[in-house]
């Protein structure tokens, strides 16, 4: 990038490069902020990709016609000064950039790609709106402070008031599946019950309920297995593993959970591995479409993880240090615009020179926070600490 050059000419900014090399773990926090998205080069020729950061343009493809999404390299070498929606990371997608969604638009990566991508799945989010109440974001007729979440399964993202169902203080590292979600995969009620703590919240007819809930939790006893001596944990598995073989299926240890279960659901860790991989379940699993539940490696703090251990991109090295302290969707953001600021940068930097001053990541995060006219507030699951 010529920019580097340009600025490794002037004192300032080499020191701050200087003193932010120095962090190790800040340079591998910085490099999670593309995880496995690559902004040098579309990602088309890998197909439909696993998890990547994804953009929809509002200027080639907007509302009323059909919905397109383009990788993060596409959105600054195809796309740049268009008016762009950023999607944050979506499953299984290829990009559609320059095909024959797009009218005169070429990508300038893969001038020639097939018309479409027959598996690529699209929603509302493609055109700028979120939630099930329909709204852009940020929604300029909306006054009310509220965080957005996104559901692991649709991958749309809902307001916290409008998920039936209180936020949890504590959220982090929890998946979220929202209700309407819950309802195209009912099995996974069963689960809810048993590995968070939503069937508590509803204690109707207590008595037979009472009795139910005591069986139901000598079963997921064992079905749960979080054990805390050795021996019980051997008893724990053992006891599974027999009672693998003589049902074959984890689900059917779990009792039916009666009607009026209704909103998202918030997980605790490591949930997925407790699904049942049981032929019949994973036929029900393909058959609501949510196969990749099972797939530890599907999940977006997954992502990050392997963002973080790439090494960092080169020619970002500055940018990727000054990102640091923003959450995950500020990140994204100030990538997709840096290419616009980077003069404004190095005359904010300069100034910091003529005064003989050091600049720190704070003064670089008021930068970018200065330059963002569009505030967005969503909850990232990695940056949420809980006290
Ligand atoms: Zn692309
Ligand atoms: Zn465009
Ligand atoms: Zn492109
Ligand atoms: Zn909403
Ligand atoms: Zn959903
Ligand atoms: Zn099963």
């Amino acid at each position: 990038m010529a920019a580097r050059e340009e600025e490794e000419e002037e004192e300032a900014t080499v020191s701050l490069v200087d003193v932010l090399e120095e962090d190790e773990d800040l340079e591998q926090e910085a490099s999670a902020v593309l995880g496995g998205s690559d902004s040098e080069h579309c990602s088309y020729s890998q197909g439909y990709v696993k998890r990547q950061a994804l953009y929809a343009c509002n200027t080639c493809t907007p509302k009323g016609g059909e919905a397109a999404g383009i990788c993060l390299a596409c959105s600054y070498k195809c796309h740049e000064g268009h008016d762009l929606f950023e999607l944050y990371t979506k499953r299984n997608f290829r990009c559609d950039c320059g095909n024959s969604k797009f009218r005169d638009l070429r990508c300038k990566f893969y001038p020639e790609k097939e018309p479409l991508n027959g598996q690529n799945r699209y929603s509302h989010n493609f055109f700028g709106l979120y939630c099930t109440c329909n709204r852009p974001y940020p929604d300029p007729e909306d006054q009310v402070e509220d965080e957005m979440i996104q559901c692991i399964i649709c991958e749309d993202w809902l307001h916290g008031r409008h998920l039936g169902r209180s936020v949890p203080d504590c959220m982090e590292l929890q998946e979220m599946i929202c209700g309407s979600c819950m309802n195209n995969s009912p099995f996974l009620w069963m689960y809810a019950a048993h590995l968070t703590g939503n069937s508590k919240e509803k204690k109707t007819e207590k008595q037979e309920d009472q009795q139910q809930q005591e069986e139901t939790e000598e079963a997921s006893s064992s079905f749960l297995s979080t054990t805390t001596t050795e021996n019980s944990e051997t008893a724990a598995s053992c006891k599974r593993s027999r009672q693998q073989l003589q049902d074959g299926c984890r689900l059917q240890q779990l009792q039916e959970v009666g009607p009026g279960q209704s909103g998202a659901v918030f997980w605790p860790p490591s949930w997925r591995s407790k699904l049942c991989t049981c032929l019949k379940c994973q036929g029900s699993y393909s058959a609501a479409g949510v196969s990749f539940l099972l797939d530890s490696s599907d999940t977006v703090l997954d992502y990050e993880t392997r963002g973080r251990s790439q090494e960092p991109v080169q020619g970002h090295d500055l940018l990727m240090s000054a990102l640091e302290p923003l959450n995950r969707v500020q990140q994204l953001e100030i990538i997709h615009e840096y290419n616009d600021m980077k003069s404004e940068l190095k005359d904010f930097l300069q100034r910091f020179a003529a005064e003989g001053k050091v600049v720190t990541p704070d003064d670089i995060t008021g930068f970018f926070e200065q330059q963002q006219t569009r505030k967005r507030r969503r909850v990232d699951a990695a940056q949420l600490h809980c006290s």
